[in-house]
């Protein structure tokens, strides 16, 4: 059994604070103040270059790679890290559609995050070969698949409603269609466990910041399939994913399978942090954190569908058809979260009008839930959200 106490334990929550954002940027673990620290002063400092060959720097993004790789059910050499999670899903969208020529849809969900829908239009019009998206409602995804479909293209748990896709039963559905998968897992690395082998995914990417708490800006990752590595022509060709980046060659070649997938220069501070952060899941089971979000979740829904009726839950009611977050639909939401942010307890807010909390366990209990939404029933009762500074919107929502 996961001792939740001591993982709470591995991070900085700032005093006063019931933190209900860990969807959007993870909080900072100790650990990698630590080791950002040491990188700073015994790496960079002192080795300078040399840190390259001697503190490994080269190899990070392969070897955090596979660390990621354990906690998504990805086989050994399937994962590498870098750049940010748009030109993972770029790259790998292109490689998707490479490998299917004679196909020219691209299948997705409306609930879909836009940079993924633009990434995915921008590639298109890139290639000029006549390729469309087609965006469905979410429920609608299996019954959109045909012969024209190239790649199905999915974030498995929605942004902005928390709704959880079949991945392993669409992932079967678009194969039988003849289709490739794209899945994002920005919304569940870290939060569900996946297992991508299992359910035959084609290739999938995801960032770290959020459930997985690498620091704002943390590194990507990308997944590809080892049955189709090798047929992978990178549309992203840099240096580092050639087959020998010191040999200074003007003819590309791919490097040797998961490796072409890197672009350029790894972000070596990042990788630091996100390599601490992970440390965080040493000894922790995802199927202990799934049990633990869910029962979260259901408190959280019930302490507030009790206090707050004004409020409608967006997210799907059945716990096995959510991810790790619950979005509640108020007409004054952004004003809502602004006074609940001045309260101490930490969600966000995506337009017209969800207002959303992030449950991760690693660092939640009973007691900041029960809390949180005893603050949420006084700023409502009180109406102390209905003030003129909490309608100015700010960049960052
Ligand atoms: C958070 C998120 C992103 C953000 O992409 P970045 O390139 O890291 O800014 C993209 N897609 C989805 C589905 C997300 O949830």
């Amino acid at each position: 059994m996961t001792d939740f106490a001591r993982t709470k334990s591995l991070f900085h929550l700032p005093e006063g604070i019931v933190y209900l954002d860990g969807n959007s940027l993870g909080p900072l673990p100790l650990a990698a103040r630590d080791r950002v620290a040491r990188l700073l002063d015994e790496e960079w400092g002192e080795m300078l270059i040399r840190g390259w060959n001697e503190a490994g720097w080269m190899d990070a993004p392969a070897r955090i790679g596979e660390r990621i790789g354990r906690l998504i059910g990805a086989a050994p050499g399937t994962v590498v890290m870098g750049d940010t999670l748009s030109i993972k899903l770029y790259q790998a969208l292109a490689a998707a559609l490479d490998l299917r020529p004679g196909r020219r849809v691209v299948l997705s969900d409306h609930g879909n995050f836009p940079s993924d829908i633009h990434m995915a239009k921008g590639l298109m019009r890139s290639i000029g070969r006549g390729h469309e998206l087609r965006l469905v409602a979410p429920e609608a995804v299996a019954d959109a698949l045909d012969e024209n479909v190239a790649a199905l293209m999915l974030t498995e748990v929605d942004y902005r409603t928390g709704r959880l896709h079949d991945m392993a039963g669409l992932t079967q559905a678009a194969h039988a269609a003849g289709a490739l998968t794209v899945w994002d897992l920005a919304h569940s690395a870290g939060a569900l466990p996946i297992d991508l082998e299992s359910a035959g995914a084609d290739f999938a990417v995801g960032c770290t910041y959020k459930f997985l708490n690498g620091g704002p800006g943390a590194p990507a990752f990308i997944y590809v399939a080892s049955r189709h590595i090798e047929r992978v022509q990178p549309a992203l060709s840099g240096w580092l994913g050639h087959e020998a980046p010191f040999a200074f060659d003007l003819d590309y070649r791919p490097g040797p399978g998961i490796a072409r997938m890197r672009v350029g220069t790894p972000t070596i501070l990042g990788l630091a942090a996100l390599d601490a952060a992970l440390d965080a899941w040493d000894g922790v089971s995802i199927e202990d954190v799934r049990a633990r979000s869910v029962e979260l979740s259901e408190m959280f829904i019930g302490e507030v569908e009790r206090r707050c009726p004004a409020f409608e839950l967006v997210s799907p009611r059945c716990a096995n058809e959510r991810g790790s977050q619950v979005t509640l639909r108020f007409a004054d939401g952004y004003p809502f979260m602004q006074a609940l942010i001045e309260r101490g307890v930490i969600g966000d807010f995506r337009p017209p009008d969800m207002m959303r909390f992030g449950i991760a366990p690693l660092y939640l209990d009973s007691g900041d839930i029960v809390r949180a939404a005893g603050v949420m029933e006084d700023v409502l009762g009180e109406r102390s959200w209905d003030r003129p500074q909490y309608r100015q919107v700010k960049a960052v929502t």
